[in-house]
C-alpha cells in the first residue's frame, strides 16, 4: 500500500459496512459486456431478431447456468451472444449494464468486448464497436459514468486470427483504449500472442490479459514478461509462487479479481476460502470486479458484499480495494485524483456519522 488510510476509518461500525460498500465510488475494470446479457434481454433480442434459442423459456435458460468450470460456462455464453446482430443490440446490452453499474456507484467502467464472438457469426466488426461506443458516450451524458472499451482476443483461436481482428478494428481505434486476452485459459498460454501484443503496444494501446484464473503462475509470468501487460485479469493463482507474489507487490501490478466468478467456476468453491484478503495483506494491488455478472450471480456491489460477508474484511480493506480500482483504471491521473477525493469524502461521512 502506498497511501495513508483516511482518518477515523476504524470508527466506522461494522453495521455500516454494507452501505459503505454499496455507496463508495469505485471502478469496474474486469467485466465482459457479453457476460452482462440477462436471460430476459437474451429472449427479448431473440424475439426482435427472429433468432431461435435452444431454450424454450427465460427460466429454462437461467436454470442452465449450472457451470462446473470455465469451459461449461463458455458454451452457454457463446449461445447467449448469438442473439446480438445489429448495432442497436450492442447498444442496448451496454446501456443495460452501464445503468446498473451507475446505480452501484461505479464511476469508471472499462468493458471487455470479444469481436471474434460476433465476426465469426457474420456480424461486421463496426456494428459491434460502434454500438458499444455509442452506449459509452450516452451513459456518460445520462448517468455521469465514465466508460471505455477494451478489445479482447479469444485465446482459443490462433494468433493469426487475432492479427486479422486487430487489422479489421484499426479503422475504429478511436473507440477503444486497450487490448485484452480472454476465453479458455488452460492450454492457451499468453506467449501464444506475444507478436500481436507487441504490435498493439507499438500502436499505443493499453495491454491487459487474463492469467492465473485456472492456469498456473507461469501464465502470469508470461503475461508480464512476454506480453508486457499493465494489469493481470484474475491472477489469483499467483499465490502459489512466492517470487511472483514479490514481483506483483513490488511493481504494484493491478490484479482484477472476480470473487463470484471464482466461486461459480469452482476456483474457490467456498467464498470463505477466497484468497482476496491474503492477496491484499501481502501488499498486492487487488481490485474487485464482476467478470460476467449475468452469469455469475451478481454485479460489482454483489461481489463486494458477498466476499466481505464471507471473509470478514472491514472498512480499511474496502477503502484499499476501491482506491486500487480507481488508480488502476486507464483514466487520466487528474480524473483519478478527483475520484479518490470523492472516495475520501465518502469515508469521512461514514466516520463522522458513527
Ligand atoms: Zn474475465
Amino acid at each position: 500500500m502506498t497511501y495513508a488510510l483516511p482518518a477515523a476509518i476504524e470508527r466506522i461500525p461494522a453495521a455500516q459496512l454494507p452501505q459503505l460498500l454499496r455507496t463508495m465510488p469505485k471502478a469496474e475494470l474486469h467485466m465482459h459486456i457479453e457476460g452482462s446479457l440477462e436471460p430476459e434481454l437474451i429472449f427479448a433480442l431473440a424475439q426482435r431478431n427472429g433468432v431461435t434459442l435452444p431454450y424454450d423459456s427465460v427460466q429454462a435458460l437461467r436454470s442452465a447456468y449450472a457451470f462446473t468450470d470455465l469451459q461449461s460456462f463458455l458454451d452457454i455464453y457463446y449461445a447467449g451472444a448469438s442473439v446480438l446482430l445489429h448495432e442497436q443490440d450492442f447498444y442496448d446490452m451496454a446501456m443495460a449494464y452501464l445503468e446498473r453499474a451507475a446505480a452501484d456507484h461505479v464511476v469508471r467502467a472499462e468493458l471487455f468486448f470479444d469481436p471474434q464472438t460476433h465476426t465469426e457469426r457474420g456480424v461486421p466488426i463496426e456494428v459491434v464497436i460502434l454500438g458499444l461506443s455509442r452506449a459509452c458516450h450516452d451513459a456518460q451524458a445520462r448517468w455521469g459514468i465514465s466508460a471505455a472499451l477494451i478489445l479482447s482476443f479469444l485465446r482459443h483461436l490462433s494468433e493469426e486470427a487475432a492479427f486479422e481482428t486487430l487489422e479489421a478494428a484499426l479503422p475504429y481505434r478511436a473507440h477503444f483504449i486497450g487490448i485484452g486476452l480472454d476465453s479458455s485459459e488452460l492450454g492457451n498460454p499468453p506467449e501464444k500472442f506475444e507478436r500481436v501484443f507487441a504490435r498493439c503496444k507499438a500502436l499505443g494501446f493499453h495491454l491487459v490479459a487474463h492469467a492465473g484464473e485456472e492456469g498456473p503462475p507461469a501464465y502470469v509470468w508470461s503475461a508480464l514478461n512476454a506480453l508486457q501487460v499493465e494489469r493481470i485479469d484474475h491472477g489469483v493463482q499467483s499465490e502459489k509462487d512466492v517470487e511472483l507474489m514479490q514481483r506483483l507487490a513490488q511493481t504494484r501490478m493491478p490484479l482484477t479479481v472476480c470473487p463470484l466468478s471464482n466461486q461459480k467456476l469452482c476456483v474457490f468453491p467456498d467464498l470463505r476460502e477466497h484468497n482476496l484478503p491474503r492477496l491484499l495483506a501481502a501488499g498486492l494491488n487487488v481490485t474487485v470486479n464482476s467478470d460476467d455478472p449475468a452469469y455469475f450471480g451478481g454485479y460489482v456491489n454483489d461481489n463486494y458484499l458477498q466476499v466481505f460477508a464471507a471473509t470478514g474484511m472491514g472498512a480499511a480493506q474496502a477503502y484499499q480495494l476501491a482506491r486500487n480500482s480507481l488508480e488502476a483504471s486507464f483514466a487520466s491521473p487528474a480524473q483519478q485524483a478527483a475520484w479518490v477525493q470523492q472516495l475520501d469524502d465518502c469515508f469521512a461521512r461514514f466516520a463522522q456519522s458513527a
